[in-house]
Formats: structure tokens, sequence, C-alpha cells
């Protein structure tokens, strides 16, 4: 038999899980509207790329046409890019030169920018893609690296359906303006901060 402050606290647990369902039934009833996302995944935390090619991995699981733009290639191959590059729904442009912070060239890495960009403006241009990622794209725009007027107004102008997910730390406040979606992730604690090397799979 269940005791008398068992069933109360039963009780009130379940008048405030109704209460919840109320507020979410209500909440889900409004939203209506259906439109391409801008979403932002910035902060200095772990998560920003994993995040957005879990979004690509949902959308190429429902049939849909992507883009990725990865901005800044890493010194390892990254899984998402072996899994993602010969994926026919998938449209896959690295950067060129690699990571900025080791070619230190800055003419070179701004050719390399802006011919990348380019890649973006086409899939932004294009309504038949319905999500591109533009991974590590922030730091093009912190580096001055690309004309933040031209990377907004490709943002701006881009098929009202499409959704875009970008990635990086420090996004602009114009571009977290413009969006719909914003994370900012925290650094609480990284494994490398304890001088544990990258790992396959979960770091790249
Ligand atoms: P991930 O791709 O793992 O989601 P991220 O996109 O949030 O990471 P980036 O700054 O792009 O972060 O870093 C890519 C690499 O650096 C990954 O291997 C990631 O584990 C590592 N990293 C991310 N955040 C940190 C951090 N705060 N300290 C040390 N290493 C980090
Ligand atoms: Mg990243």
């Amino acid at each position: 038999m269940t005791s008398d402050p068992a069933k109360k606290r039963n009780q009130r647990h379940k008048k405030a899980m109704q209460r919840k369902k109320q507020h979410i039934d209500s909440r889900i009833a409004k939203a209506v509207i259906d439109k391409g996302l801008l979403v932002v995944l910035t902060g200095p935390g772990k998560g920003k790329s994993s995040s957005a090619f879990g979004m690509l991995a949902r959308s190429v699981g429902h049939g849909l046409r992507c883009g990725v733009v990865q901005f800044i290639k890493g010194t390892w191959e990254c899984g998402e890019q072996l899994l993602f590059k010969d994926n026919p729904l998938v449209e896959f442009h690295v950067m060129a030169t690699g990571f900025t912070w080791e070619t230190q060239d800055r003419e070179a890495d701004i050719k390399a920018a802006v011919a990348t960009w380019e890649k973006a403006e086409q899939l932004l241009a294009n309504k038949e893609i319905a999500v591109v990622l533009l991974d590590e794209l922030t730091y093009m725009l912190t580096y001055g690296y690309l004309d933040k007027t031209r990377v907004l107004n490709a943002l701006s102008n881009r098929p009202a359906n499409q959704h875009v997910i970008i990635t990086g730390r420090n996004a602009s406040k114009e571009i977290i303006d413009m969006a719909d979606t914003v994370s900012d992730i925290k650094d609480i604690r990284h494994a490398f901060d304890s001088d544990i090397k990258a790992q396959k799979g979960i770091d790249y």
C-alpha cells in the first residue's frame, strides 16, 4: 500500500506534469512559422562542429541536399569528412591551405578564404540545397580575411527555406543578431588541458 506522504508526492508530481504538458502543448500550437534558420554555434567550449555535423547527419537522414564548407582544415582527417565527402547528398568543400595558424601567411590565407567563400556563395544561392554548414567561418571574419558585408549579404539573400549553420568562436554581433538560434558553448574542462591527446571519433 502506498503511504500517505508518498501518495501526496505522486499527486503533486502528476499536477506539475499536467501543467508542464499544457505549457508545452500551447507553445507547440503557437509555433506555426516555417522558415530556413540561421543557427550559430559559438563560444570556447567543445561541441560546435560536432553539433553542426550532427544536424548534417539528421538532414542527410531525411534525404535533404546539403553543402559543407570548412574554413579551417584540421591536421587530422576528420571523421565527418570521411563520412560525408562521398555522399551524393553532400557537396563538401575544404579550404585548400589547411590550418591558418600553421600557414602564417596572411596574403595566401586571404586568397584561400575568398576562393572558399565563393563556394559558400554558390551554395547560398542554390535553392536546391536545404542545409549549408559553414564550419569555422567566424575566424575568417575575426581575422578580416573576408569582407563582413559580403558575407552578411549572401546570408540574408539566401533562399527563404534554406538552413545555414555557422560554427566558430567569437561570432560577430551582426551574425548573432541575424541568427534564429544561437548557442554559446561554455568551456568547463577539456581533456587537452590535462595533456590528453586528441582522440579519434571524439575530437576529430
Ligand atoms: P568539436 O569539433 O569537437 O565539436 P569545436 O568545433 O567546438 O569542437 P574547435 O575550436 O573547432 O571546437 O576545435 C576543434 C578541436 O579542438 C577538437 O578536437 C576539439 O576537441 C578541440 N577543442 C575544442 N574546444 C577545446 C577547448 N576548450 N580546449 C581544448 N581543445 C578544444
Ligand atoms: Mg569546430
